[in-house]
Order: C-alpha cells, then sequence, then structure tokens
C-alpha cells in the first residue's frame, strides 16, 4: 500500500515537473541523443547492462575488436551478418515514432535501422550502421547494402560492416557537437551516459534533458532528468494536447 501511494506522489511530481518544463522548452529544433534503451522493446538486446549482449557473454567483447580482423574475421563477419539477419524483421517502436515526428536530427550509438524504419530522415550513427559496409584499409564512403566474406574493395583489401568496434573511435563527433550547439533541446534517452565521448556531448547545448527509466550516469549534464517510462514521458512532453 505504502508503496502505491509513494508510487502516485511519484508521478506527481514527475507530471508537475513535465508541466513546468513544458513551458520552458522551445520545440523548434529538438536534437535526440538515443541509446539502446529505446530498441529494447523492439526485440534488440542492448551490447551493456542487463541482459545484454556482453552481459550474457563476456568473451564477446573480447571477440568484437579491431584484433579480430586478424585472428577470427569470419566471426566478425557472421556476427554481424546475423544482426543483419535478425534486425530484418524488427519493427520501431513508439519512442522512434514519436522522435521521428518531433526530432529534427537523431544522434544515435544504435547500429540498428530502426529510426530509419520510423520515418527520421536525419540520423548520425555514432557506432556506425550495421547495413553498411567500407574498406578496411582507404577512405572510401560507406555503402549501403550486402557484401560477401571474401568480397574486396578497388584498392584490393577486405570489407568490413561499418561498425564502430571497441577501442575503434566513434564516427561523426565533430558534427554531432556541431549539430548539438545548434539546438533549441536536446533530449538524451534510453542511454545510461556511460559511453564516452557521446556521454559528453550534452557540454554543447543549450538546453538538454534527459529521459531514462533511472538516472542517467552523465546526468549532472542537463538542466533536466525525467525517470520514468520513456514513451509516457516523451508523450507528456512533447504532445501539446496531453497536459495543458
Ligand atoms: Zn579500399
Amino acid at each position: 500500500m505504502f508503496s502505491f501511494i509513494n508510487k502516485i506522489i511519484e508521478k506527481r511530481k514527475l507530471l508537475k515537473e513535465i508541466s513546468l518544463i513544458k513551458e520552458r522548452i522551445d520545440t523548434t529544433n529538438i536534437v535526440f541523443i538515443t541509446g539502446a534503451g529505446i530498441s529494447i522493446e523492439s526485440g534488440i538486446a542492448p551490447f551493456r547492462g542487463k541482459n545484454g549482449i556482453y552481459t550474457k557473454n563476456p568473451e564477446l567483447g573480447f571477440k568484437l575488436r579491431p584484433d579480430s580482423f586478424k585472428t577470427d574475421p569470419q566471426f566478425l563477419y557472421d556476427f554481424h551478418e546475423e544482426f543483419k539477419r535478425d534486425l530484418l524483421e524488427k519493427k520501431p517502436n513508439s519512442v522512434h515514432e514519436i522522435i521521428a515526428k518531433h526530432g529534427h536530427v537523431v544522434i544515435t550509438q544504435n547500429i540498428d535501422d530502426l529510426h530509419e524504419k520510423a520515418g527520421s530522415d536525419f540520423v548520425l550513427h555514432l557506432h556506425g550502421e550495421v547495413n553498411e559496409y567500407r574498406c578496411q584499409s582507404c577512405g572510401n564512403a560507406p555503402v549501403k547494402g550486402d557484401f560477401l566474406f571474401h568480397d574486396s574493395c578497388d584498392c584490393g583489401a577486405s570489407l568490413r560492416h561499418n561498425v564502430v568496434l571497441f577501442k575503434e573511435s566513434v564516427l561523426h563527433i565533430e558534427k554531432a557537437q556541431r549539430i548539438i550547439k545548434k539546438a533549441s533541446l536536446l533530449i538524451q534517452i534510453g542511454t545510461s551516459g556511460k559511453v564516452y565521448p557521446a556521454a559528453n556531448l550534452a557540454v554543447q547545448a543549450d538546453f538538454s534533458i534527459t529521459v531514462n527509466p533511472e538516472l542517467p550516469d552523465n546526468s549532472h549534464l542537463f538542466n533536466y532528468n525525467l525517470v520514468g517510462n520513456p514513451k509516457e514521458i516523451l508523450k507528456l512532453l512533447l504532445d501539446e494536447d496531453v497536459i495543458k
């Protein structure tokens, strides 16, 4: 009973906080930073955290590294091909859809294509995209589509999935910083804020909010931290008719 009352009090506090924030935000140019948390409901397991791919199979963390291109390239190829195949039947959920409706730019740590499937036009994939491939050696731009394990680039080097592995640098970070500087509002959603440099992007924002089931590790960088169900919070925050 006590926890039930507590929940009601918490919910009221959250609703009050959201209505206060709604008075302060400028929604003309919203930029989202998203992480694995938003794809879980669509059936894509996160790499880290509870039920994460690495948590269940810590050995994978050691194999999904650039060294494996030398020691076990077939493993890297097969792992990402399986991820791609699984992705074919995955659908975006309502969080992806709300983001597509309101976000001018999405900066994501996810390698899946659910933002694109939901209709987001401009998605910056900091950790690459599993549906793309590129050369392991030259700087040719990544290509969308499939490749075979033994296929090679025009330059003769082997190809790889365009996915950032452990110890590799993230992509587009400077572009992401520039985009966030111009945003009227930054919303970070579905990420624990543990993975840098993405976790630090919020320092560029004028006004920023996190939306997550738990307080993220980088919460101190934001103006507001909304803790609860991301779908409900986003609806309340962005669909003007819900709260007056
Ligand atoms: Zn090449």
